[in-house]
């Protein structure tokens, strides 16, 4: 019997999980996929906004500006990656100029620090290569990017370490109320507990209905991006915005954590909820959309396109409580700024379980430090992709991975046998060749480490369905 399992292994649910290992109580953490971070949280703009997007006393106007705030000290427990650039929303006609204004009064009164309006003059000092169409923009200094899908891998292998049962492969599908406790049935067997945290993103929709609750509705809301290679990253220095649409914030050009350059997403509603393939008509336009912010980017220089889908509900602010049927408490619709917000969802859920009658103890041997894969590589640092040395055996060209970054990430808690999984945690792959020189290295390594044949070694997990459509590099170059 555990007090508490989680539905969902996404930057909600390992938040969630991580927080909840501070105390005496048996927890487990279900996910579907091989991996965590399978979801929106692998696919999403990596960007820990600010807080002046959301309306005033709303739910994700509250969270985000108090998750944005435990970034810095989680990244010095965790290790992810995480940086305070600053991002800046840009102003080009006369009618953008009151949508600033709007969005510094709804910054203002969320409790947004660091937010000024500047004049064009003053954006182009901060960022030299943005349009000569910029009027004005709103600055926020306290935005900032992470790398999402290492923040999860982080939370869960942390929230592993202090006691939590994370449970891979296992899908949800179906939920009993026995009494005073719940039975989770999975396509692995059942399981017994006292709670349930419905963290499953786009499909809490369907956790939720199979426990009777079906007054909402999940529509996926696409997003599509095009990353550059490393060499445009001196474009954006900051997080650089358009004015905010009806459909969400619009066409972003930035810097990634690691330094790539990055424009999109679009918002397209779509019907199947999986559906994560990127299109030709949607990337030309995300590229003349985001040439209007900086209109110098090298097409030639793209890497790949990807997409992530948002969960956009019908209720329209998230929704986090304990639900009618008690002891199961839902997260609804938790798309963007979900991810700046987590932290401060998962201190939220802490405080329901509690409210719900949950005794939370500290545990005191609590280790709150975990070690990062990725080593920073200094000038002295030698590289060779024949060393026999694995701290210097260059795996990956691009990105500089070693050996050792690559058996580091194998031998951790998480029980990894991809190789999508490795290049999640090390980059291996992430580089301009996108793995066409270390894909059977990476391979290799993996079946050697874990004694399986090379053969059963996939790209990602069991079944490994193919990688999802992308728009032909080709075509969309051109632009
Ligand atoms: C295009 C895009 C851009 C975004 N940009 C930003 C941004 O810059 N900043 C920001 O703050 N937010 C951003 N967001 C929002 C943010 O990514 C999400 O709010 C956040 O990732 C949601 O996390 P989650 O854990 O709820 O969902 P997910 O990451 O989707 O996790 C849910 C998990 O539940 C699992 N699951 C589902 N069903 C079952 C089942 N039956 N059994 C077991 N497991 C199940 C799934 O496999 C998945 O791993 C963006 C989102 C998108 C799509």
């Amino acid at each position: 019997m555990y007090d508490i399992c989680i539905i969902g292994a996404g930057v909600v649910g390992t938040n969630i999980a991580r927080e909840l290992s501070k105390y005496q109580i048996r927890v487990c953490l279900v996910e579907k996929e091989e991996d965590v971070s399978c979801g929106a949280s692998k696919a999403n703009s990596g960007i820990v906004h600010g807080g002046y997007s959301d309306e005033p006393g709303t739910l994700k106007a509250e969270l985000c500006v108090k998750g944005n705030r435990m970034y810095e000290q989680l990244n010095k427990e965790l290790n992810f990656g995480y940086r305070e650039t600053g991002s800046v929303v840009l102003a080009f006609r006369d009618e953008d100029m009151k949508t600033l204004e709007k969005l510094y009064q709804y910054g203002i009164k969320n409790g947004v620090g660091g937010l000024a309006i500047i004049d064009g003059e003053k954006v182009r000092e901060l960022e030299p290569y943005v349009s000569k169409e910029v009027k004005a923009a709103l600055y926020c200094r306290n935005a900032g990017v992470t790398s999402p899908y290492e923040f999860v891998i982080a939370l869960a292998e942390n929230a592993i370490t202090n006691g939590v049962e994370l449970k891979l492969n296992t899908a949800v599908v179906g939920i009993e109320k026995v009494e005073d406790y719940f039975k989770v049935i999975t396509n692995k067997g059942e399981i017994q507990t006292q709670y349930i945290i419905n963290a499953a993103g786009i499909y809490c929709d369907k956790i939720s209905s199979l426990i009777g609750i079906d007054d909402f509705h999940i529509i996926p809301r696409r997003g599509q991006y095009v990353l550059l290679d490393k060499e445009q990253n001196y474009l954006a220095n900051s997080v650089i915005f358009q004015v905010p649409t009806e459909l969400g914030k619009g066409i972003l050009v930035t810097t990634t954590y690691h330094g790539n350059l990055m424009v999109g997403p679009n918002a397209e509603e779509i019907s199947d909820k999986d559906d994560v393939g990127t299109t030709e008509d949607v990337l030309e336009n995300i590229v003349k959309t985001a040439r209007m912010s900086v209109p110098d980017f090298d097409m030639k220089q793209a890497i790949t396109s990807f997409a992530g889908n948002r969960p956009i509900s019908s209720k329209k602010d998230w929704i986090i409580e304990e639900s009618r049927v008690a002891g199961f408490i839902n997260l609804i619709g938790i798309d963007s700024p979900g991810l700046t917000a987590s932290p401060a969802i998962a201190l939220k859920v802490a405080g329901l379980l509690k409210q719900a009658g949950l005794e939370l103890r500290n545990k005191k041997d609590f280790m709150a430090y975990r070690k990062p894969i990725i080593q920073v590589k200094d000038k002295n640092f030698k590289g060779d992709i024949n060393s026999t040395n694995p701290d210097e055996h260059i795996i990956c060209r691009c990105e500089q991975v070693t050996e050792t970054e690559i058996i580091d990430a194998l031998h951790r808690n998480i029980a990894i046998k991809s190789i999508d999984a490795i290049k999640r945690r090390t980059r291996a792959g992430m580089g301009k060749c996108q793995s066409g020189f270390c894909r059977s290295r990476v391979k290799e390594i993996i079946a050697r480490e874990l004694h399986i044949p090379v053969e059963e070694v996939t790209q990602r997990g069991k079944d490994s369905p193919g990688l999802p459509e992308r728009a032909k590099r080709g075509k969309y170059i051109k632009l």
